[in-house]
């Protein structure tokens, strides 16, 4: 049996790992990007990239994952510090604790390298520098993929892991082909930095703290995201617009540590296209920052200022980005927003003391938009028979551990198909 992967990221290579162990499929992995040899940045060990179109960050085997800094959710178990819990259910925030991970990004590119080899031992045959530009059904049914060259390739399975790189991509052909999906709602705020010292005795004792917050005035769903203890603020090019994003190195630390605070956008009618709308903000505030993320203190936001250089320097929080310009993240995003923010960061500052200083900096925009949410059933199996659509670019996932459970998940149901059963880790003919 033949099974087509396209997208070498976490789902993708967990599909082909899991496939693999049968021993006798015939397992195709496609990859626009290149090896993971092959991908650069030299930007990234300076803490400085800014993920644009010339680097590998998002293109290659090993998907957006491998300059990640690895942090890996290990497990859906919620449990919680029990002080940390009482502190934040007191200021009416939800904390949520997850074991977690830490890889480091040196190390993520050591654990793709092993991972590749063992797929190539496994026999499974992997394509990279290749783009598969359309997906083959019969209308029911789903018949292989065609490349960019226009090469055709047939098998009876295929499994599309195309990331949040490939989502328009994807979303063309869901719509062309008539696969059953949804809109997702989209994250959009702020990139928040403060003195390392500050979110110390939170992240001593959680790496990656994750706090939910309903806002006062309009009741909406705040969170906090990706937390990067002694890390960088970092760009993130897109096509039409900049945005902020933040990781950590595991030895290069700077003195400050920084979170993404995220209002939850869900559209309903007459539009429900909620990441257009995320992005004519991100490009609004592009707009106003002359091309660059705006950067604002806590104080000025509150005082109804715009920041200058010559404040922020008197500052003492050291911005790690300078790629930005000063300003005033109220004239760009709407009033909605500026609100849940303001009102989120006051609240957290009960739980994490000093997080509300004046002094704190803002980098605007932030924003986390979701693929078209593809109908699946329990097997990552949509509408049309033998297609299959994993991890974030199917909008099922948001994260390296989820994106390749989803592929794991699909691989087994592609496994059961076959009729193999679980012998009670490797699949075995029944
Ligand atoms: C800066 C950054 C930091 C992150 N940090 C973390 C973290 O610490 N922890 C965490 O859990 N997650 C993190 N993430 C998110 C994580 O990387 C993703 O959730 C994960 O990689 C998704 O896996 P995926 O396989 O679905 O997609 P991807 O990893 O995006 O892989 C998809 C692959 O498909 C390829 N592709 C797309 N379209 C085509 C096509 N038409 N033909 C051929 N190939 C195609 C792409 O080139 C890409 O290599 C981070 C992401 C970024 C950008």
């Amino acid at each position: 049996m033949k099974v087509t992967i396209i997208g070498a990221g976490p789902a993708g290579i967990f599909t082909a790992f899991e496939l693999g162990k049968s021993g006798d499929m015939d397992i195709l992995l496609i990859e626009q990007g290149p090896d993971i040899d092959n991908r650069h940045c030299p930007m990234m060990r300076l803490g400085r990239c800014t993920y644009c179109k010339i680097c590998h960050v998002t293109h290659g085997f090993g998907g957006a994952g491998v300059f990640s800094d690895g942090k890996l959710d290990i497990t859906p178990y919620v449990g919680g510090n029990l002080e940390l819990k009482k502190k934040a259910a007191a200021a009416g925030i939800d904390f949520l604790e997850f074991p977690v991970r830490h890889l480091g990004t040196e190390n993520s590119v050591r654990v793709i390298t092993n991972l590749k080899r063992t797929l190539k031992r496994m026999g499974v045959k992997i394509m990279f520098n290749t783009k598969v530009k359309g997906i083959k059904t019969d209308g029911e049914t789903a018949k292989g993929v065609v490349l960019e060259n226009n090469k055709e390739i047939d098998s009876d399975y295929v499994v599309v892991a195309p990331g949040r790189s490939g989502a328009k991509w994807f979303s063309q052909e869901i719509k062309r082909l008539g696969v059953e999906a949804e809109h997702n709602p989209v994250d959009l705020g702020l990139r928040v930095e403060v003195p390392k010292v500050v979110l110390e005795p939170v992240t001593e004792i959680v790496w990656d703290p994750k706090f939910h917050i309903m806002t006062k005035t309009y009741d909406d769903f705040v969170r906090t995201f990706c937390v990067n203890h002694g890390g960088y603020v970092i760009n993130e090019v897109y096509e039409d617009f900049v945005s902020v994003n933040g990781h950590t190195m595991k030895d290069n630390k700077s003195e400050n540590s920084n979170f993404a605070l995220l209002v939850r956008v869900k559209l309903t009618e007459p539009v429900q296209d909620a990441a257009e709308y995320g992005r004519a903000i991100a490009r609004s505030v592009t707009n106003i920052g002359g091309g660059k993320p705006i950067i604002q203190r806590l104080g000025d936001l509150l005082n109804g200022r715009r920041s200058t250089w010559s404040r922020i320097r008197r500052s003492y929080v050291r911005p790690t980005l300078r790629d930005v310009t000063p300003g005033d993240i109220a004239m760009a995003m709407p009033y909605r927003f500026v609100t849940d923010i303001v009102e989120s960061i006051e609240r957290l500052d009960y739980v994490i003391p000093g997080v509300a200083a004046d002094s704190t900096l803002l980098y605007a925009i932030e924003i986390k938009e979701y693929s078209m949410r593809v109908k699946v059933n329990q097997g990552m199996e949509t509408n049309i028979k033998n297609l299959y659509a994993v991890g974030d670019g199917a909008g099922i996932s948001r994260n390296i551990v989820i994106a390749a459970s989803t592929g794991i998940l699909a691989a087994r149901s592609i496994l059961e198909k076959e009729g193999y059963v679980w012998e009670p880790n490797l699949p075995k003919r029944n």
